[in-house]
């Protein structure tokens, strides 16, 4: 029987690319406006490189999912991030949410978003050398159209879908669906059963007094710590193998350049704090950690 996986994974985005600051329906907001000067390299470059330094600490080879805009920013720490042979995916052109949070209804059409995550793919793919093959949907809302489109443009793999008694992200009711990869039905999350083009990994959950609580890491993390994520990551890989993320910035120590309040709450406990939950994570797990492209080529699903 194969020892099942952890796959660690990585959000890169900035505080500026959440749903209340940047979106497709309010295009009053302008990006290079809003930055001004309060956004540097140095600070972005400073964050990269701890996640770079405790990967390698703990033997860890991840997947970086790239807002393609941040990317191009900064095409400088993709470039170390690939030269420490991390697997680079893609996370959205400018992290725009394909689904409306409330209706569940498109954003935008089929066609604006082929194009935008064509583009999105093109750009990582030209700066970082690799074919991108995973994808993640900006703030999770993922549905089965969306995973129809990332098969229609190439992708392998998804993993965007938490199944958990807290919310439903997704237009699926998740019928099936669990803590392993499984290849979901034409236009739906549930499980198929049929094999296609694209597999879908879903996050790892914990099961307490019969609910289930999101225990694949981001905001779960900096909340709730890292005992409830590692008993979530216990559970779930005894089903299979399971996943694990983090974004560069729960580790970043500087306040938020912003004074939109919901925005400074939703970061209040990050920095170094949260670097040390992460950090126990991966040394808990650091004989069975994995990416997503490795796992795909060792193992046939
Ligand atoms: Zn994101």
């Amino acid at each position: 029987m194969k020892n099942n996986k952890l796959i660690v994974s990585i959000d890169v985005e900035d505080w500026y690319h959440g749903p209340s600051v940047i979106s497709p329906i309010d295009k009053t907001k302008s990006l290079d406006n809003l930055l001004n000067n309060s956004y540097n390299i140095e600070r972005a470059y400073k964050y990269i490189e701890t996640c770079l330094t405790i990967l390698k600490k703990n033997d860890s080879k991840a997947t970086f999912f790239w807002v393609a805009e941040y990317a191009q920013r900064f095409p400088e720490l993709l470039d170390l991030v690939v030269k420490e042979g991390h697997e680079i995916a893609c996370h959205g052109l400018e992290h725009y949410s394909k689904i409306n949070k409330i209706t569940k209804k498109d954003t935008f059409s089929k066609d604006e978003f082929l194009k935008r995550t064509r583009k999105a793919k093109d750009i990582l793919e030209e700066l970082s050398g690799q074919e991108i093959i995973g994808y993640r949907a900006p703030n999770a809302y993922i549905s089965g159209t969306i995973v129809d489109y990332l098969e229609e443009l190439g992708f392998k793999y998804d993993s965007s879908v938490s199944v958990n008694s807290m919310y439903n992200k997704t237009s699926s009711n998740l019928i099936g669906v669990d803590t392993k990869c499984y290849y979901p039905k034409k236009s739906s999350l549930d499980v198929g059963e049929e094999k296609r083009e694209i597999l879908e990994f879903p996050w790892s959950y914990y099961t307490f007094l019969g609910k289930k609580i999101q225990s694949a890491g981001g905001p779960f993390l900096r909340l709730f710590g890292q005992t409830l994520i590692m008993k979530g990551i216990d559970e779930s890989l005894k089903k299979g193998d399971t996943v694990f993320y983090f974004h560069p910035i729960d580790i970043c120590n500087e306040d938020i350049p912003t004074d939109n309040k919901k925005l400074k709450l939703m970061w209040y406990f990050k920095g170094d704090f949260v670097k040390n939950r992460i950090e126990q994570v991966l040394s808990k797990y650091k004989d069975s950690t994995t990416n997503f492209r490795n796992l795909l080529n060792e193992n046939s699903y």
